[in-house]
C-alpha cells in the first residue's frame, strides 16, 4: 500500500534522480560534441589538400604529351599539398592518442638550456633565410633540469620556434631560459605580426588559426599550440602567450624544475 506521502516521496526522488542523472550525462554530453567538432574540423582540413591534388592530377591527366619538366610546377604544388597532409595527420594521430591516454611519457632528467640550444640551431639557419636574428639568452644546463620526455620537449619548442620564425618577417627572434624559484621560465619573443585581442584567447585550442588563408599558405595544421599546451601540462606546467598586433608576441612557458 503507499500511502499520498509515499507517493510523493518516490516522485521526488525519481526526479531528484532522473535531475542528477541529467547532470552527470552533461560532461560527456559536452566530450562527444567535442570529439564530434575535432573529427568534423579534421575532415574539412583533409578535403582541402585533397580536392588540391584532384584538381591537378585531373588536369595532368588531360594532357599525357606534356613532359614532366613542363609540368614541374603543379607537381611542386601536389608535393607541397602532400607534405602538409602528412604533417596534419602526425598532428591528428598525436592529439587523438593523447585524448584516449595512449600516449605514454618518457621520464628523464632533461638539461633544458642544452635542449634549447639543440632545437635553436635549424631555426637559427631559417631564421637567417628570412634575414632575421635568432638571440639565445640561457642559464648554465646544469641549473635547470626538469623532469621531462625528451622527444616531446623538443616537439614543443620546435611548435613554438616554428611559429616565431613563420610569423616574422623583420627583426629578432630572442629565446630565453631562466630559474625562479621551483620553476624553469623560457620565454620566445619576437618582432613578428603579433596576434589581435580578439584572436590571441583562441590560438591555443584546436585548428584555430587567427588568418586562415595567410597560415594555410605557411603550411601551418592550427594544432600546433594545442599540441604544446598538453605537453606543457602533461609536465605540469603553463602555456600562454602575450601579443601586440604588428608589434610581436611573446610565448612564456613555465616548467617545474627537478
Ligand atoms: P599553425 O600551424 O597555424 O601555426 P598553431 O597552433 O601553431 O597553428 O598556432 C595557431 C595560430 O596562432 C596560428 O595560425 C597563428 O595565427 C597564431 N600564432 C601562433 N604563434 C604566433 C606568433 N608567434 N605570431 C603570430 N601569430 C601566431
Amino acid at each position: 500500500v503507499i500511502t499520498a506521502g509515499g507517493a510523493a516521496s518516490l516522485l521526488i526522488a525519481a526526479l531528484a534522480g532522473a535531475f542528477l542523472a541529467g547532470r552527470a550525462l552533461v560532461p560527456i554530453q559536452k566530450a562527444w560534441e567535442k570529439q564530434q567538432r575535432f573529427v568534423s574540423d579534421a575532415s574539412h582540413e583533409l578535403r582541402t589538400p585533397l580536392s588540391v591534388l584532384q584538381l591537378h592530377l585531373e588536369r595532368l591527366f588531360r594532357h599525357p604529351e606534356r613532359t614532366i619538366e613542363q609540368e614541374s610546377g603543379k607537381i611542386a604544388v601536389m608535393l607541397g599539398e602532400t607534405e602538409r597532409m602528412s604533417r596534419l595527420v602526425a598532428d591528428l594521430l598525436t592529439l587523438a592518442r593523447s585524448d584516449s591516454n595512449q600516449l605514454q611519457l618518457l621520464k628523464r632528467r632533461v638539461e633544458l638550456p642544452a635542449l634549447i640550444r639543440k632545437v635553436s640551431g635549424p631555426f637559427r639557419d631559417l631564421a637567417g633565410t628570412k634575414g632575421l636574428e635568432l638571440m639565445l639568452d640561457l642559464a648554465p644546463d646544469e641549473t635547470l633540469t626538469v623532469e621531462g620526455d625528451e622527444e616531446r620537449l623538443v616537439q614543443l619548442f620546435v611548435n613554438v620556434l616554428d611559429n616565431a620564425v613563420k610569423y616574422t618577417r623583420e627583426g629578432t627572434i630572442a629565446v630565453s631560459c631562466h630559474p625562479r624559484g621551483d620553476n624553469v621560465l623560457i620565454d620566445v619573443r619576437d618582432t613578428g605580426i603579433g596576434i589581435s585581442k580578439e584572436d590571441l584567447p583562441h590560438i591555443f585550442d584546436r585548428f584555430f588559426r587567427a588568418d586562415k588563408a595567410r597560415t594555410r599558405s605557411e603550411g601551418g595544421t592550427g594544432l600546433g599550440l594545442a599540441i604544446s599546451k598538453w605537453i606543457v601540462e602533461q609536465h605540469g606546467g603553463t602555456i600562454r602567450a602575450d601579443s601586440e598586433p604588428d608589434q610581436g608576441t611573446v610565448v612564456h612557458i613555465v616548467l617545474p624544475r627537478k
